[in-house]
């Protein structure tokens, strides 16, 4: 019997250690490569998801854009976490014509219809003027249960005026007559921050002036870390008095100095030839852009360069809805990123 180096029986066949160590050796080094491509997969994959939550933090579907007129297209501004279907809408002018829009433009992939029962999870009214709401209460008897959320002014008005069993049902769960309870009408208290029911999202509303002693309300949403402004209709303080946009811009300026705050959307209803004494509670471009430099008072020079600003609430005619665009981008002194919100065109911030 001849035995060689390295070479042994198994099972009574012969095998050579050499073939048996570098089989090993092999085997160990495809099980590290492997390992490190599982773990560089897993890191990308990380990176990549924070990233998108760097790059976007929220998207806004526009179901209405327009401050008058036209009746297919008031203010209505959906607002969701990146990547979930959880909307809360800001302001209820135009619901339905908005949501055909979206869907006739492959927004959302699903019948308006469903989109209003699923997707819409809560309404935050800023006031109770009919062209921010009358899409909430035209839509309630096809609507699902949710949440209405209104500073105490508003809803006051809103269960007065609309939802009081006479002018129309009352789909809420107090107010005036019979309860439908299809709606919780959630009364916000200024300057608190509440979470939005069926969402990752919460919101303090801030009072504003709208023809004082009328109020209107800006919602602060957040996500996380990451914030959004939306105004309701609103006059410049200088007009108005009373500071309340000063009072705004003093609780978002730490958000904008830190960059969490990923843009505003705020009114202007007229061109600049429109007088002080009839601006009715509204801004024009010249006044947008003097608030603005309140607020850049308040941070860091140029922290508001290629800050996103979206123009909503603008008043037909059509030539004067060119006119504020025209005069806006004309002269836009601390270089603001404006943006000019289209029916359901998605944004994201
Ligand atoms: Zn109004
Ligand atoms: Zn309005």
């Amino acid at each position: 019997m001849i035995f060689y180096k390295n070479t042994g029986y198994c099972f009574g066949k012969p095998f050579d250690y050499e073939q048996l160590i570098n089989g090993i050796i092999y085997l160990t080094f495809s099980f590290m490569f492997l390992q490190r491509i599982c773990v560089g997969i897993i890191f990308c994959l990380i990176q990549t998801t924070s990233m998108v939550g760097q790059t976007s933090s929220f998207e806004v579907v526009p179901l209405g854009v327009k401050g008058g007129n036209d009746e297919s297209n008031l203010s209505s501004y959906l607002v969701a976490a990146t990547g979930s279907k959880q909307y809360v809408a800001l302001d209820a002018g135009t619901i339905q014509a908005g949501l055909d829009k979206a869907v006739q433009q492959k927004t959302f992939a699903v019948p308006a219809i469903q989109a209003l029962r699923k997707y819409i999870k809560g309404y935050c009214i800023s006031h109770a003027h009919l062209d921010h709401v009358s899409g909430l209460i035209i839509n309630s008897p096809a609507d699902s249960n949710k949440t209405v959320y209104a500073i105490q002014s508003c809803m006051s008005l809103m269960q007065q005026h609309y939802f009081n069993d006479k002018t129309w049902a009352n789909f809420g769960d107090q107010g005036i007559g019979n309860f439908l309870k299809k709606y919780h009408f959630e009364t916000l208290v200024p300057n608190q921050e509440i979470a939005l029911q069926g969402t990752s999202m919460f919101v303090t509303p801030f009072v504003l002036s709208h023809v004082h002693p009328y109020e209107s309300t800006a919602f602060l949403v957040r996500n996380g870390d990451a914030s959004l402004l939306y105004l309701g209709d609103t006059g410049p303080d200088a007009v108005e008095q009373g500071g309340r946009l000063l009072a705004l811009w003093r609780a978002v300026a730490p958000l904008i100095q830190t960059q969490k705050l990923k843009g505003i959307f705020i009114e202007v209803s007229f061109p600049n030839e429109q007088p002080d004494k009839f601006l009715f509670g509204h801004l024009t471009p010249r006044w947008l852009m003097q608030e603005m430099q309140v607020l850049a008072s308040l941070v860091e020079e140029k922290s508001l360069k290629g800050f996103p600003v979206v123009i909503t609430h603008q008043k037909p005619p059509v030539a004067n809805e060119k006119k504020i665009v025209a005069q806006l981008k004309a002269y836009n002194p601390l270089g603001l990123r404006l943006i000019f919100p289209q029916q359901g065109k998605r944004l994201e911030f």
